[in-house]
């Protein structure tokens, strides 16, 4: 992307009710804008982030051997007053009518509908285990939409819904879900801890919500200081094996949330062991049983030609949400500091001098070299301008191309993240960015 011909809408002013660190710098690196209240535009810089992150949590949902699917975000209302969740559901659901009066709403959620969709084919004891999930656009009118993209009205979400035979296998579900979790959150960059959860609305007997930690998160949380030492991508998971030593390590030691904190264990815990620290949510799984099933009418065929409802959780992922809070974890005062993986660009390319045939030969073949995977500035201003947008757009890697340098073929790297500058020759800058 040449930033002369880029839609980038960089902001001066910060807009008041603009709280928190991600939410400022969203807006003001261009990435976002609000056209009401809670609900955002995703501008080229922000999609391109959003896209990355949403793809890695797809591709560790593949892997753990759930489909995906997309279901439409209208629903109709017959559905959720199956399950009775529809007088239940209060303000938050968006409830619309048709043109022929018919109840209809913008989904908050799936149970019902992938329940409904799942029972129209299910018939034996060989269509289970299946889990399907989508990434598609929630609406839940909340009270108090705030912190951006952190709590919307409108926001993208990952579920994915496991149907199994029995408890255990159903308990097995679960756990391809909680190391696809950890994993999904390592890979952004993230230290997501699992802590045992409240099953809320949704009903059910094991949930996990999955927290980062941050200054500015909305939930106090405590928890053991080994489980921000372990490195979930140091092994290869065995989705067709046991998860167990891996899920094991991770409950049996502390992590709670207020809601659910116990005082007396968190106190056996010498101090120098305990953490506490302001998290955010970023995912929330549930293992509920036949809750839905059973209101839907889903029954299969077991294998001794009984009849067997389903059991089936739920796992939720806040991709939008993920944005905020990659950013939360990661800034400074300049800008956005962005993990690797997620960052919209790798590197943005700083032609401080455009014109310049040395810094315009450099630049162009550098860029041609990134093929795609870079922002080139070529704008004809300040060389300030230019490093103050690339460190507020958080590329990883800038590559500095000045008429000094450029006579003599070399490029000056700045690593975003620590701030650490190499001068160097376009291979080795080629080598140093494509590093894994
Ligand atoms: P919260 O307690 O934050 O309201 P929730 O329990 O309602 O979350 P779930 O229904 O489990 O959330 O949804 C799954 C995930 O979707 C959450 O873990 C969170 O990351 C994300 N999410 C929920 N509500 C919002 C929202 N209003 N804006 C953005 N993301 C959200
Ligand atoms: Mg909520």
């Amino acid at each position: 992307m040449r930033l002369s011909r880029a839609f980038l809408p960089t902001l001066k002013e910060i807009p008041a009710e603009a709280a928190i660190a991600s939410h400022k710098l969203m807006l003001r690196a261009g990435m976002i804008r609000q056209t009401s209240a809670g609900i955002y535009a995703w501008l080229p810089l922000g999609l391109r982030a959003l896209k990355k992150v949403e793809q890695i949590v797809r591709e560790e949902q593949d892997a753990a051997g759930a489909q995906e699917i997309l279901m439409p975000t209208i629903q109709s209302a017959d559905l959720w007053k199956q399950s009775g969740r529809y007088d239940d559901y209060g303000k938050e659901m968006l409830r619309i009518r048709d043109r022929h009066e018919r109840e209809m709403l913008f989904g908050p959620t799936n149970e019902e509908m992938v329940t409904d969709i799942f029972k129209g084919y299910a018939k034996s004891y060989r269509d289970l285990p299946r889990n399907l999930y989508h990434i598609q656009w929630k609406f839940r009118d909340e009270v108090r939409p705030r912190f951006g993209v952190m709590r919307g009205r409108e926001f993208l979400m990952k579920d994915a819904y496991s149907f199994d035979l029995d408890a255990e296998a159903a308990r097995i579900s679960y756990k391809k879900m909680f190391v696809a979790y950890l994993r999904t959150f390592a890979r952004m960059g993230l230290k997501a801890i699992p802590m045992r959860a409240d099953t809320g609305p949704i009903g059910g007997d094991l949930s996990h919500e999955f927290i980062i930690l941050a200054e500015t998160g909305e939930s106090q949380v405590y928890l053991h200081k080994d489980l921000l030492d372990f490195d979930v991508l140091a092994q290869k998971p065995d989705y067709e094996g046991s998860l167990d030593p891996t899920v094991d390590f991770w409950t049996s030691r502390y992590a709670a949330t207020d809601e659910m904190h116990d005082e007396a264990a968190w106190n056996a815990i010498p101090a120098a062991e305990q953490v506490s620290a302001r998290g955010i949510e970023v995912g929330h799984i549930f293992f509920f049983g036949t809750k839905y099933s059973a209101a839907m009418g889903l029954s299969v065929t077991g294998a001794d030609g009984q009849p067997v409802t389903p059991q089936m959780g739920s796992y939720g992922i806040g991709v939008s949400r993920l944005l905020g809070a990659i950013i939360e974890a990661n800034h400074d005062e300049a800008g956005i500091k962005w993990p690797d993986a997620v960052a919209p660009f790798r590197t943005a390319i700083l032609n401080l001098k455009p014109g310049d045939l040395s810094t315009d030969a450099l630049s162009e073949k550098l860029y041609a070299a990134l093929a795609g995977d870079a922002v080139y500035d070529d704008r004809p201003d300040r060389a300030g301008v230019k490093f103050n947008d690339a460190d507020l757009a958080g590329y990883p890697w800038q590559a500095i191309i000045g008429p000094r340098g450029a006579a003599n073929g070399i490029i000056e790297l700045k690593r975003r993240a620590t701030g650490e500058r190499v001068e160097v020759a376009l291979e080795e800058a080629l080598h140093r960015i494509m590093a894994p």
